[in-house]
């Protein structure tokens, strides 16, 4: 079968691989039928994810068909369109049954999928402990509006979860590709009285502006004095860091009132500095929001109800011979691209 493949330091390329089979009886076989490009993939592809396996095929968001199940699946059969978990968990250790399903202790607990073991850009995927990392997905939401469920969703659900928001807040989101505005998509179900959204490019901000017109969109440059001027307490109540640049930790916390909540979402580069003396007696309460995909069944729900549309992220479609082009266009941002489907 047809696999995009992490075969060296710095390159990924079309490979052939033999069709996955079951390797324990928790596992699963998935026909995959969407696939997308995550920037988590540029990180392995540029050296910034030192666990991710050379060989392994990449992609860790898709969706498809379950092929063939393990004996002790008990929770999808054969047939069933399912979403895939970006995490893979036991479903058993104490992390797992807290909800925090990031931090399963299991050795193949985790981020595995596409770094550690072979992923979903390819026409087949395993899945390990299929139970608790596959969802079926309802009748009435298609692939394309259920694709992005098991990753960037996931953060964005989970970065709104932990962020305390209530009807009174203003919230100020630092960033709007994929991961801000699934995360902005969140933040809109717990309806705060404000949402401001920052974000330097300006095909994204009008983005937001025509997707979502309550929501206020603003240049970086502008953001500390546009919030100071549009908050009730002298900045946001809780601010969502999306947008992992240099100066945007920075910002994060300098938009943020006292005692407010400041939840960092994004995954920098490079360490930030958290300048102590210049913030006592501002009392800000710092969360990191990395992706923990105990939701998907809610969040499947909420697109059912129609409620959460990630749809018109999905900016471009490619089939897996062409996955390459994809890259290129996700990478470059061409054509206003937010996200990257791929079709095997
Ligand atoms: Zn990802
Ligand atoms: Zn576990």
């Amino acid at each position: 079968m047809l696999t995009y493949t992490y075969t060296s330091p710095g390159r990924f390329a079309l490979t052939e691989k033999p069709k996955p089979v079951l390797l324990h009886p928790r596992d699963a076989i998935v026909r995959v039928t969407l696939a997308s490009i995550c920037s988590s993939d540029l990180h392995i592809l540029h050296g910034s994810v030192p666990r991710a396996q050379v060989g392994i095929t990449v992609g860790h968001e898709m969706v498809g068909i379950v092929e063939e199940t393990g004996s002790a699946v008990t929770h999808v059969s054969p047939g069933d369109r399912v979403t895939v978990n970006v995490e893979t968990f036991c479903g058993e250790c104490w992390f797992c049954r807290h909800g925090y399903v990031n931090n399963c202790i299991h050795e193949h607990g985790g981020w595995a999928l596409g770094c550690r073991i072979d992923g979903g850009q390819a026409e087949y995927v395993r899945v390990p402990f299929a139970d608790t990392g596959l969802n079926r997905i309802p009748d009435s939401v298609s692939d394309e509006a259920a694709l992005l469920v098991g990753d960037v969703l996931a953060t964005g659900y989970w970065a709104a979860r932990i962020s305390e928001i209530t009807p009174e807040d203003t919230v100020l989101i630092l960033g709007a590709g994929p991961t801000g505005i699934c995360t902005l998509l969140c933040v809109m179900l717990k309806n705060p009285r404000r949402i401001i959204v920052s974000e330097p490019d300006e095909h994204r901000r009008n983005f937001v502006k025509k997707h979502y017109p309550s929501v206020h969109a603003v240049t970086p440059d502008e953001v500390y004095a546009y919030t100071m001027e549009h908050s009730d307490h002298g900045g946001a109540d809780v601010v969502l860091e999306a947008a992992g640049s240099s100066s945007t930790f920075e910002t994060a916390w300098k938009c943020a009132r006292p005692n407010g909540i400041v939840t960092v979402v994004a995954l920098y580069d490079e360490p930030q500095i958290l300048p102590l003396p210049s913030m006592y007696g501002k009392n800000l309460t710092f969360k990191t929001g990395g992706v923990d995909g105990c939701d998907c069944e809610e969040t499947l729900r909420l697109i059912a109800e129609g409620k959460i549309d990630t749809t018109p992220l999905i900016t471009h479609t490619v089939s897996l011979e062409n996955i390459e082009e994809g890259y290129r266009i996700f990478a470059s941002r061409e054509d206003g691209c937010i996200k990257a489907a791929v079709k095997p």
